[in-house]
């Protein structure tokens, strides 16, 4: 047919979850398996990504020599999948649009004249910690959230993250839930206690939620460097911060499931 000379294909930026199969969207699963094109990188998960056949996917994370796809040449590759008359997904870990680089890709999409579709998923930032029993709020514990990067060094003076501030609403009764937050923990954990959060404060690690080998690790602000290293906690993970992080340990010898017990 002359028509598919022009077609269009859509992009849907689609959510993976945070790694348990189980944990995709209907929708999600559906667009996986049709989809003529799934560009991916690591965070969706070894289970995820094997639902997929390998000759439809495109890694986009890292390249060989480790460094990453640089964010332009991910926008262009969806771009000229589309104007081949391909329907692509854009998987990502999560819900596309917490640190995913979701808007970027969609701002850039409308640019192009692409047409797309969001498919929101289930975030780590909120079924990481509550896979391992801790809940994000809680009547008695916390009545805010925070989701923030751990990524910038929070001694450079550019840093975008106001930890001071954050702490503030941890002594209100809030929750801090750090992402890629692993290797700064030093940093954010010292940049709160400056700013007079107590030692004592509950701080729990969640390592690759829902994946098979997930594990938990659990401590306060003044223990929680020493349980990162002890515990080789490496990402994915998310670091929670304030008084639910405690809650765990009051439901743990009930919790069934992934997370519930490493
Ligand atoms: N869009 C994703 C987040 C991307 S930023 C989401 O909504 O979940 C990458 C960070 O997400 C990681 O550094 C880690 O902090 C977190 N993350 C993603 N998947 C995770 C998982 N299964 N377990 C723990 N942390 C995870």
């Amino acid at each position: 047919m002359a028509d598919d000379d022009t077609r269009v294909g859509t992009v849907y930026l689609v959510g993976s979850g945070p790694g348990d199969p189980g944990l995709l969207t209907v929708r999600a699963r559906d667009l996986l398996e049709t989809a003529d094109v799934v560009l991916h990188d690591k965070l969706p998960g070894p289970e995820i990504l094997d639902l997929v056949p390998p000759e439809k996917r495109e890694d986009v994370g890292k390249r060989a020599g480790g460094e990453r796809t640089p964010q332009s040449e991910t926008n262009v590759r969806l771009v000229s999948h589309a104007r081949a008359g391909r329907d692509v997904v854009r998987l990502k870990g999560g819900d596309p649009f917490v640190f995913g680089r979701g808007g970027e890709e969609m701002e850039h999409l409308a640019r192009e004249g692409i047409p797309f579709e969001i498919v929101p998923g289930v975030t780590s930032a909120i079924a990481g910690p509550g896979i391992a029993g801790i809940p994000v709020t809680h009547r008695d514990h916390a009545s805010s959230v925070t989701f923030v990067t751990g990524h910038e060094d929070p001694k450079k003076p550019e840093s975008a993250v106001d930890w001071a501030a954050l702490a503030a609403l941890v002594d209100a009764g809030g929750t801090l839930v750090v992402l890629m937050g692993v290797g700064h923990l030093p940093d954010y954990v010292a940049a709160l206690r400056e700013a007079g959060l107590s030692g004592d404060l509950p701080v729990a690690m969640v390592e690759r939620a829902t994946w098979p080998d997930t594990r938990t690790a659990a401590g306060t602000l003044d223990t929680a460097v020493d349980v990162r290293d002890e515990a080789e906690v490496e990402p994915p993970a998310i670091t929670v911060i304030g008084e639910v992080a405690a809650t765990r340990d009051r439901v743990l010898e009930f919790l069934r499931g992934r997370g519930a017990d490493g």
